[in-house]
């Protein structure tokens, strides 16, 4: 037996001049993350259908419930073009909407054959009042139902009750591709998840401090990469070793400015490689005035070190609703591990806060950290974090 989906789009309907390539972008990465699975993604009437084997059904769900443009989609059920057989599938359709506790409901009706006896006023009619019989505890609401019954009769009838959320936003790859800075924090795979949904495909950085930092703190940064591919697709985790950038920095530099100088290091090297990789963007979780680093005067001065745009998601967002989200992605358990991604002891108890432009650029210039930084990039290691379901 086959599922049918019905897939509803985002803004890509408001694109005007390229909207083709939008769905052509959203319907290959279906496809792709689809591999093996065979399906098939049609487009009729500004509508999008997926159909797959019902021994699928979990994955395509899964799919795309994570894939950037896709706004919701509805298991459709399929029946015989008759209004008997239109109306079992429509109490079918209903019967977990009932149970849920919907007490309202409208019946819209769309009839694409228009040799089907009935109009669709008519078939909304008829259902509508099947439902009321075998459902007396509903009533109709035109302007405010709680569930809306689709049906629409084309080559076959269909029937799908309003359905499941998606990420919404645009397809993955659709506004190019990009290097986030992924730490084993909170924030940052938030900032991932976000960009991935506004179009942008993604690579990822991540700054380790053998021995200083530990093994368990990179697993979990690429537990992290895993659960964003879930969402964006395949990620390659870039893993660079910074021990000896952070030993110059603690040794040359006052302490005060340590974690200043060490931002700014690693937007040079994320720079480097972005350009190697060809990536147009850096992206950062930081968020205005959360520690002294992302202040406006020092994320000025960290800016200055890239001629890259530096995409800054959650700059304006509360760390509550950044939780949120973390936890609605499913990263937010992971990052609260208690493996730190970055030591004390190159950290100050009172770092700086507002960096004086001019003095600070001619400090860390001074330190002569880029062989440092070239060298730690020479052994950059990279790993290919694929997409799988339910990982
Ligand atoms: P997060 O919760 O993502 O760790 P944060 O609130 O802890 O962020 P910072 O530690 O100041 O903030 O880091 C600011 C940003 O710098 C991070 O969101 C991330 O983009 C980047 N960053 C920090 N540490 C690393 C690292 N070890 N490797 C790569 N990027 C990093
Ligand atoms: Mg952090």
């Amino acid at each position: 037996m086959e599922a049918l989906y019905l897939i509803k789009l985002g803004e890509i309907h408001l694109k005007e001049g390229n909207r083709k390539d939008f769905i052509a972008t959203l319907k290959f990465d279906i496809k792709k993350r689809l591999s093996g699975i065979p399906n098939s993604i049609t487009t009729r009437d500004g509508r999008y259908y997926l159909t797959i084997d019902e021994a699928q059904a979990h994955n395509a769900e899964y799919i795309l419930s994570r894939t950037p443009g896709i706004n919701g989609w509805a298991r459709a059920l399929k029946a015989e073009k008759n209004i008997e057989a239109i109306a079992a599938i429509a109490l079918l359709a209903m019967r977990p909407k009932v149970a849920a506790g919907a007490a309202s409901f409208k019946v819209e009706s769309r009839r694409a054959d228009k040799g089907f006896p009935l109009d669709s006023y008519a078939i909304s009619r008829e259902i509508g009042g099947r439902i009321l019989q075998a459902f007396p505890q509903l009533r109709v609401d035109v302007h405010n139902p709680q569930t809306v019954l689709n049906v629409e009769v084309r080559e076959k009838a269909y029937v799908y009750t309003d359905g499941e959320k998606g990420v919404r936003g645009l397809p993955v790859g659709s506004a190019g591709k990009g290097l986030l800075l992924l730490s084993g924090g909170i924030d940052s795979p938030v900032a991932g998840f976000m960009m991935a949904s506004r179009g942008l495909a993604l690579e990822a950085i991540h700054y380790t401090s053998y021995p200083y930092t530990s093994k368990e703190a990179w697993q979990k940064v690429r537990d992290l990469a895993g659960v964003l591919s879930r969402y964006t697709g395949t990620i390659t985790l870039h893993t660079v070793s910074f021990t000896e950038v952070q030993l110059a920095i603690k040794k040359d530099a006052p302490a005060d400015c340590a974690t200043l100088y060490l931002r700014a290091a690693m937007m040079i090297a994320a720079q480097a490689l972005a350009e190697k990789r060809r990536l147009s963007c850096l992206v950062s979780g930081e968020s205005l005035s959360q520690v002294a680093s992302q202040t406006a005067e020092n994320m000025r001065f960290t800016q200055s070190y890239t001629n890259f745009p530096v995409l800054r998601p959650l700059v304006g967002t509360d760390k509550e609703d950044t939780v949120l989200t973390a936890r609605m992605i499913g990263s937010y358990e992971i990052s609260i591990l208690p493996f730190e991604d970055c030591c004390v002891l190159f950290s100050a108890k009172h770092p700086i806060l507002k960096a004086d432009f001019e003095k600070e650029r001619r400090a860390f210039d001074s330190l002569g950290l880029v062989p440092l930084i070239n060298t730690a990039l020479e052994s950059v290691e990279s790993l290919e974090i694929p997409f799988r379901f339910n990982c």
